[in-house]
């Protein structure tokens, strides 16, 4: 079974954009987003552009802040201490990649705890590790809320999860162990890959390589989350790190590459951020 990412988002989006239509009675204001865009790279630009569109259908006021690739790091943390200290605004993202001349993990430090709606910054995820209260990180968050929505076990389970970034694959093993599943994370060094990931009856596939996982690497009846974004050299498409047809003859829930895990993220930013303007009016 296809686990529909742009659906189960759609719902999700319908009841945030109600809540937030209860807020200028409730809080006299409504959450406000700003996302920082540095350069033009092609892929940034499309995000951006999608996460505006998004916070604009659910009623939360957004603005995005082009800046020059030339902007120094100076002036872009300058631009953070501003927009931290501006009582009116909920939210700051930052679209990662930066420049090379910009130093990424500055940039997510300079980011007040309480706006960073990526949950990246040092703060959050010690709280994430600490299983204290925090915001959750948006593609981690997303992926549980899909297995959720299918009413998938995962206490319990055996969950892999390959790839041991600090935005996938780490916060979603931590989120998946906090679900109380047995949680093993595989990454480039890992020797023997498929007898792991065949062991995995929840499979989280987060490495950026085109159609990497075949179908003989999955456990039959497995639940298979790809979040990969890569570009299919066949056909110029876009594609997931799952050989995704063959997959889905094994597994028993997959999601696509698009419309899968891609919609959840951007619907975990808007309600992060709306969570961020809450905290906000309940501590005046
Ligand atoms: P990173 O490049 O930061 O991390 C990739 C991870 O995969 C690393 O831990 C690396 O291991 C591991 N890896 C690479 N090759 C292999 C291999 N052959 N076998 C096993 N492990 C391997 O990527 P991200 O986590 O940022 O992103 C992963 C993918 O997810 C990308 O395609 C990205 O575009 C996509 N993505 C999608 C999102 C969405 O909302 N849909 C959000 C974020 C990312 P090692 O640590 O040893 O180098």
């Amino acid at each position: 079974m296809e686990i529909n990412g742009r659906e189960i988002s759609k719902s999700i989006k319908a009841k945030l954009a109600e809540k937030v239509a209860t807020f200028p009675e409730k809080y006299g204001s409504t959450p406000n987003l700003v996302v920082i865009l540095v350069g033009e790279d092609p892929g940034s630009v499309s995000y951006v552009t999608g996460k505006a569109k998004t916070a604009t259908e659910i009623g939360i006021r957004n603005t995005t802040i082009r800046r020059d690739e030339n902007i120094s790091e100076e002036e872009l943390l300058a631009l953070i201490d501003e927009l931290n200290h501006d009582d009116d605004v909920d939210g700051i993202l930052v679209q990662l990649p930066l420049p090379k001349h910009i130093d990424e993990d500055k940039v997510i430090a300079a980011i007040s705890p309480d706006k960073d709606v990526d949950a990246f910054h040092p703060y959050n995820v010690a709280r994430l590790w600490l299983k204290q209260p925090c915001s959750l990180p948006c593609t981690p968050k997303g992926i549980i809320k899909l297995l959720k929505s299918h009413n998938v076990l995962i206490e319990g389970q055996e969950a892999v999860v390959v790839g041991r970034s600090n935005i996938v694959g780490l916060p979603v093993a931590k989120l998946l162990l906090d679900n109380n599943a047995t949680v093993t994370v595989a990454h480039s060094r890992t020797k023997n890959l498929a007898e792991i990931t065949r062991r995995a009856d929840i499979l989280v596939v987060a490495i950026g390589k085109e159609r990497y996982i075949k179908a003989d690497m999955i456990k039959p009846g497995a639940v298979v989350i790809d979040v990969g974004v890569n570009r299919d050299s066949r056909n110029g498409k876009l594609c997931g790190d799952v050989d995704f047809e063959a997959a889905s003859k094994v597994a028993s829930h997959i999601t696509p590459v698009p419309g899968g895990v891609g919609p959840m993220t951007i619907t975990c930013l808007m309600e992060n951020t709306i969570d961020s303007f809450v905290r906000k009016m309940e501590r005046k």
